[in-house]
């Protein structure tokens, strides 16, 4: 199974693909957490990202289609994949959908993850005092910012697989056992 999990920071789509993992025994693949452990690591693609990531704003289209095209080549993917995090402008799923053509693959679904704007905030910044700190990234001031990246060029991709016929929409606002039945429900047939 070939899933994407699109939604606004913060909307759940991390703790969600965690659990699938368990269920479908698939890898969850997050462009944040490859691009965190490159920029932890100080690579050279983590030192280009670091300043972007920490201010909210999105890293180059190129970077992340070729980290992501990159991972999937690796023999746990063989069974499929989630991807949390890509796509999230329009090119990087025209991107998705040229490397998923040259490698013989396809997607099942694409699962939005609905979720109300100002209850992200607090729970991000619930989620900021809880780890103490560890993500830069994780403060109101940069939240704001990635929602409104998430709504000028992220949202655009729902009636992008709304086209497509993928689009699969699920309330995120739920608790989280709910959302997570949702998904399965809305996958089901897939
Ligand atoms: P996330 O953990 O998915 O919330 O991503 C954290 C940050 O990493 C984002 O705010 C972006 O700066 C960067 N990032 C993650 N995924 C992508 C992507 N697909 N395209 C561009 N930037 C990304």
């Amino acid at each position: 199974m070939r899933l994407v999990l699109l939604g606004p920071p913060g909307a759940g789509k991390g703790t969600q693909a965690q659990i699938l993992v368990q269920t479908y025994g698939i890898p969850q693949l997050s462009t944040g957490d490859m691009l965190r452990a490159a920029i932890a690591a100080q690579t050279p693609m983590g030192l280009e990202a670091k300043a972007i990531v920490d201010r909210g704003d999105l890293v180059s289209d190129e970077i992340v289609s070729g980290i992501i095209s990159d991972r999937m080549d690796e023999p746990d993917c063989a069974n499929g994949f989630i991807l949390d995090g890509f796509p999230r402008t329009i090119a990087q799923a025209e991107a998705l959908n040229h490397m998923l053509d040259r490698k013989g693959l396809h997607l099942d679904a694409v699962v939005e993850i609905k979720a109300d704007p100002d209850i992200l905030v607090k729970r991000i910044v619930k989620r900021a005092q809880e780890s103490g700190g560890a993500r830069a990234d994780d403060n109101e001031e940069v939240l704001r910012k990635r929602l409104d990246v998430y709504v000028q060029q992220t949202a655009p991709l729902v009636s992008f697989y709304a086209n497509e016929g993928l689009l699969r929409s699920v309330d995120g606002m739920a608790p989280i056992d709910d959302v997570t039945g949702a998904i399965k429900a809305a996958i089901g047939g897939s």
